[in-house]
């Protein structure tokens, strides 16, 4: 028998490339007269090389995607008291941000297919406590924007854009993160902007808001003088050398971004035929899609999982229960609700490889191995 392969789903040679050159950067900050390991000249170039390619009022790097969340609602006072409706499928960060500004997460249930929060639903969630609308883009598929913006602009809410997986992506010509009042961005390496390590951003076009979120990321100061403090903030800064990492590597990311979209577009068309076999696919186009991750909603996905991990092809399940039933979040749902949607998103989930660094071989012979066993049923 021949090894089989691995494709990993997580490629350690992400930045492989790049290793030259980031260590020609650490000289450099190192060695920088100015001094500056956080918040410095490179992370303004970054701040500003963001912004105008998003044509926002402002770009403000942070500490995480997490933190950046945090940020956003803490600017917007939002506190004790307040509701904000989040998808109920989803990762931590949406409930916790909340729960961690003091307010009170309201879980809305998602599309069945494409597991993005379903607007109608966020809506009928709505109270006279809820102060924003939070969606998140998820995988694949940016959510509803329109529907959300008019929602909120109908309910007189704040709406607040989880984009950290959508760097890049676009619907109806504006950028994933600027249907919201505020949006953000991760760069944690598995992002599509990802970075060796740890890092976000708030992106607006309120500029306003913007100068909150500066002043909050960095304990209240306003960036003229220091120990000055307006108001009560935290520590979420952005590292100089990942600044300079990211400001190295941004003009290759629309290319990495389209080697992602490829991929995804092949996936789609080879599985399009397989939804009465059990596998179903995101729906085809480019609109309103990113390419963080690649799931597919499979009937049987434990064991397509086991017969492509068998094949030597890696794999990925994000979120086995909604966020609603997790431990952490169990207390802010009522006993007798119910997300049906998002626990079918839960069990049906599975993520395949679509990183860049693929190759077109890889591609086919992941397509082949899921087809093979939508075949096989
Ligand atoms: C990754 C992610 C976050 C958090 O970003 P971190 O940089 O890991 O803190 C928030 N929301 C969504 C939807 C994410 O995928």
């Amino acid at each position: 028998m021949t090894t089989v392969q691995t494709i990993p789903f997580f490629p350690p040679h992400l930045f492989e490339a790049d290793r030259e050159e980031l260590l020609g950067l650490v000289r450099d900050v190192a060695l920088d007269p100015e001094q500056r390991f956080i918040l410095g000249a490179r992370s303004a170039r970054f701040e500003e090389t963001l912004r105008s390619s998003l044509r926002a009022a402002d770009a403000v790097l942070c500490g995480s995607g997490t933190s950046a969340l945090e940020l956003v609602l803490a600017a917007m006072d939002i506190g004790p008291g307040d509701e904000v409706v989040v998808p109920a499928f989803g990762c931590a960060p949406l409930a916790a941000s909340v729960v961690n500004a003091g307010a009170v997460p309201v879980f809305a249930d998602v599309d069945p297919h494409t597991m993005v929060a379903d607007p109608a639903d966020a809506e009928r969630r709505v109270t006279p406590r809820t102060k924003a609308l939070m969606p998140a883009h998820m995988f694949s598929v940016m959510a509803d924007m329109p529907a959300f913006r008019e929602a909120a602009r109908r309910r007189g809410l704040r709406l607040i854009e989880d984009s950290a997986v959508a760097q890049g992506a676009t619907l109806d010509g504006i950028p994933a993160g600027l249907w919201g009042e505020a949006g953000v961005y991760s760069f944690v390496q598995v992002k599509s902007c990802g970075m060796p390590g740890e890092g976000g951003a708030v992106v607006t076009g309120d500029a306003q808001l913007a100068r909150r979120v500066r002043m909050l990321r960095n304990h209240g100061q306003d960036g003229t003088q220091r120990f000055l403090h307006h108001e009560v903030g935290r520590n979420s800064r952005f590292d100089e050398l990942q600044a300079a990492f990211q400001l190295h590597r941004f003009a290759g990311f629309p290319r990495r971004l389209e080697r992602r979209a490829e991929i995804a577009a092949y996936y789609t068309e080879r599985f399009a035929p397989l939804a009465a076999q059990g596998v179903l696919p995101p729906p085809p186009g480019r609109d309103g899609r990113c390419y963080y991750v690649y799931a597919v909603l499979a009937e049987q996905r434990d064991a397509l999982r086991a017969h492509l991990t068998e094949r030597g092809v890696q794999t990925h399940v994000y979120y086995r229960q909604p966020l609603p039933e997790q431990p952490a979040f169990a207390r802010y749902a009522a006993p007798d609700d119910r997300w049906p949607h998002a626990r079918r998103a839960s069990e049906r989930h599975l993520a395949l490889p679509v990183h860049h660094l693929l190759t077109d071989t890889d591609v086919e012979y992941v397509a082949d191995c899921v087809r093979a066993f939508a075949a096989g049923r």
